[in-house]
């Protein structure tokens, strides 16, 4: 649309307005669809885990404690940066730390915690993710487990973005995943992957009297490098 000659700076304000909103309510939309995946999908139970996606300075979060079948165009919930609540009247997740320390750190545009099994029974055994598989490359590398603290909590998100650093995704001891990335699905493909990765070496370590063979770090660099290209281009 054309700004008009001579100016109508309150015009063109509303119209902005509107298509900001018209983007936050699609990006609702698919946080909501997200959050529902992470349902049926089995990576958490009940209201477990939340999601967040970042439209301009505003980070559109679940509510807190609310089942994600429930939530509806009108349950839009967001914050600044700095947690302030800008939009909604449901209290936002209680991970909001841990949302807003990976946005103000990464480029990240989307993250998903969740409470996947295989995942948090990793998280009970090691310290990072043995690479087992040439997808860790694509998490940037053997993902590893921030030590625990009580969720919500501002050292759980200090705690969760030293062991993200340089990864797209990590384990949170006794607790669970956290992935970002640059959309919704992204970040969703991330955790699946990570969830899956995680059975896998929990299934190759439980034959008694076999350990599983791991990749070198050659390996994995060589598969992250090739990763970059997977897939039809964007
Ligand atoms: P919320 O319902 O507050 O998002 O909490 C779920 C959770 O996973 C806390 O770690
Ligand atoms: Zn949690």
């Amino acid at each position: 649309m054309s700004e008009q000659r001579g100016g109508e700076p309150g015009a063109k304000a509303e119209h902005d307005e509107r298509e900001a909103a018209k983007a936050r309510a699609l990006a609702w939309d698919q946080l909501v669809a997200t959050a529902r995946r992470t349902v049926s999908d089995g990576l958490v139970v009940g209201t477990s885990g939340n999601v967040s996606v970042r439209v301009g300075d505003t980070v559109l979060v679940t509510p807190t404690g609310v089942p994600y079948d429930r939530l509806s165009a009108d349950d839009i919930t967001g914050v600044a940066l700095d947690g302030r609540q800008v939009l909604g009247a449901l209290l936002p997740t209680s991970e909001l730390p841990m949302h807003l320390a990976v946005y103000r750190a990464t480029d990240a545009r989307a993250v998903v915690h969740t409470h996947a099994v295989h995942a948090t029974a990793v998280s009970t055994l090691v310290e990072e993710l043995p690479p087992i598989h040439y997808l860790s490359g694509a998490l940037g590398g053997a993902v590893r487990v921030a030590p625990y603290a009580t969720y919500g909590s501002q050292e759980l998100a200090e705690n969760m973005l030293r062991a993200l650093s340089g990864r797209t995704a990590c384990l949170l001891r006794n607790h669970g995943t956290l992935s970002y990335g640059d959309t919704l699905d992204r970040a969703y493909d991330r955790t699946a992957q990570l969830e899956w990765m995680c059975r896998l070496w929990l299934t190759a370590s439980s034959i008694p009297g076999l350990t599983p063979s791991l990749l070198t770090e050659e390996q994995m660099a060589d598969a992250a490098l090739k990763l970059r290209g997977y897939g039809q281009g964007r």
